[in-house]
């Protein structure tokens, strides 16, 4: 009982220090916050990001699932999953795109234009070779994916 109260206690301080930002959908129907430090970011230029999000490149950031909460609006969030590896969701009011989890991979890809305050500090770009929008930022740019997400992880040019 010690010991569950003292790792309570340190995940609380752990909550407590980490940083929250919040996030919303286009009409701001639904809020969400992120909590602490995302596990990447970059930008995705598949040919599934552009058709989701309707443009030429996906601004994306990484997040344990937990990290990623609902805060108003739940009953308003739709989801759509094309396929096992991409749960979709967005506002039902306003269309609004909010953020992608991937349970294969573990993590939930929150678009960083709707989190206006969150620093993003994009490290790689990701499936470069089927890009609409070359991208000049001296940024790695991967063929497709990283090896430990399941890619080559080979690098192309700019
Ligand atoms: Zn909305
Ligand atoms: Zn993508």
């Amino acid at each position: 009982m010690t010991t569950a109260t003292a790792t309570e206690t340190r995940s609380t301080e752990r909550t407590l220090h980490a940083k929250t930002y919040e996030g919303s959908c286009f009409c701001g129907a639904v809020h969400f916050t992120v909590t602490g430090e995302p596990a990447a970011m970059g930008y995705c230029h598949c040919e599934s990001c552009r058709t989701w999000s309707a443009g030429p490149v996906n601004a994306f950031t990484l997040w344990k699932p937990e990290a990623v909460r609902v805060t108003r609006g739940a009953d308003s969030v739709g989801t759509y999953n094309k396929t096992s590896r991409s749960y979709r969701k967005w506002c039902k009011q306003c269309g609004g795109h909010l953020f992608t989890e991937h349970p294969g991979w573990g993590v939930t890809d929150v678009y960083a234009a709707v989190v206006p305050d969150f620093p993003f500090r994009p490290g790689v770009h990701v499936n470069y070779q089927e890009t609409k929008l070359r991208m000049h930022d001296g940024l790695p740019k991967l063929k497709d994916y990283p090896k430990e997400m399941g890619g080559s992880g080979i690098a192309i040019p700019e």
